[in-house]
């Protein structure tokens, strides 16, 4: 790709919980679908060479500007407007933004992170300067499983700058002790058989922490990581992220990412809880959160959003991929149409919605995209369910 005007926002994974492909069933309805536009296209363009009398005035071989071989089907393919396949999810979470002044960060390492690595890994090549930033939400599996099966932990010469809360920073060091070089014996080689020793790259770790009510870190803590406060911007080069606690309940960070006056803001499992006095300890935290989480998106470009239930299934009238419904109270995760109100009360440019459920059919993002699409028409503000491979310049 060409030069980067600001920013360059990489979706590798917008998955929630698990990573997730369709099955049999759906691809083989994608395949109609894509079969049947392409036989509509070529149909309708001899038609065009079609007498009144219903002759087809037209040879293949003018018709396609030569013969039927592989080269001129596939120029004849071009002149056709066939739509883009859509994948609504796959890999758990993980994005990576490029930066004008050359600068690599990735937000958290789920499934997706195994990919996003290998496109850094072979955009470094040889150079020197291979220094890379990853801010990492929360432990959660599906926003940490990636990172032992990424090639940039495998390669001496890297040198990885982790910075996230307190979870995401221990959920990484018991399971491979990156950070500490030090393994609680009882964990190693439970969830991987991977574990520092076997892990080339240099780490380094900076604990995201609201300094000024949190009880200071413990002496060992402090041995092993940095500390960041949650309200400081931070800067890298010509990019100032600004760190934000949102809702999940357990601890998990947001992220307002600005350069060169350009913004996204990154907010995945974060939960606009409903159904509880106002008075409820944690509606009062959820409202808070929300509120910050407002703050830090008012006129933003773009935003990326956790939605992971529809109000119907949060409220547990319907189930998600399932007849019976369960209230998804206090399962961490938004409502797609309160996100769809806040952007557009906060005039975010473009919102995409993602944490899809595992459970929703693609038919149904499907569904709700087109839902999304007709809605942004009347609005003028752009929202979508995220998909996977979605690359954005800023
Ligand atoms: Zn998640
Ligand atoms: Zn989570």
């Amino acid at each position: 790709m060409d030069t980067i005007e600001n920013m360059r926002i990489h979706f590798y994974g917008v998955q929630g919980s698990g990573s997730v492909f369709p099955p049999k069933a759906e691809r083989d309805n994608a395949r109609l679908f894509t079969d049947m536009e392409l036989l509509q296209q070529v149909f309708s363009r001899l038609n065009e060479h079609t007498s009144p009398e219903g002759k087809i005035n037209v040879s293949l071989e003018e018709l396609l500007g030569g013969p039927a071989n592989r080269k001129n089907l596939t120029a004849f393919r071009e002149t056709l407007e066939l739509s883009e396949q859509r994948v609504y999810g796959g890999w758990t979470t993980c994005f990576r933004i490029e930066t004008s002044d050359g600068h690599d960060i990735v937000l958290d390492c789920g499934s997706g992170f195994r990919i996003c690595a290998e496109d850094i890994s072979r955009k470094w090549g040889e150079q020197e300067k291979r220094n890379l930033t990853i801010l990492g939400s929360h432990a959660h599996f599906d926003h940490t499983e990636g990172f032992d099966q990424a090639a940039v932990c495998f390669d001496p010469r890297n040198h990885i700058h982790v910075m996230a809360n307190n979870h995401f920073l221990k959920a990484l060091d018991q399971n491979l002790g990156i950070f500490s070089h030090e393994m609680d014996m009882d964990l190693k080689g439970i969830q991987t058989p991977l574990n520092y020793e076997l892990m080339p790259a240099s780490f380094e770790s900076t604990e995201i922490r609201d300094l000024t009510t949190n009880p200071p870190p413990t002496e060992k803590d402090a041995a092993i990581h940095q500390y960041h406060d949650v309200n400081e911007t931070i800067t890298i080069g010509k990019t100032k992220i600004q760190p934000f606690e949102v809702f999940h309940p357990d601890p998990c960070l947001g992220y307002r990412i600005e350069h060169n006056g350009k913004v996204f803001v990154y907010c995945t499992d974060h939960e606009l809880r409903h159904g509880d006095s106002p008075e409820h300890p944690l509606q009062i935290a959820s409202i808070e959160a929300e509120e910050r989480l407002i703050a830090h998106s008012m006129g933003a470009d773009v935003m990326y959003r956790d939605g992971q239930f529809l109000q119907i299934e949060y409220d547990g009238d319907k189930g998600v991929g399932a007849p019976m419904g369960v209230s998804r109270k206090d399962w961490g995760h938004s409502c797609i149409e309160d996100v769809m109100n806040m952007s557009e009360h906060c005039k975010v440019k473009q919102t995409y919605i993602g944490h899809h459920d595992p459970n929703r059919s693609w038919l149904e993002r499907n569904w709700i995209d087109e839902t999304l699409s007709r809605r942004s028409e009347q609005t003028g503000f752009d929202i979508e369910m995220a998909k996977a491979e979605t690359v954005i310049d800023l």
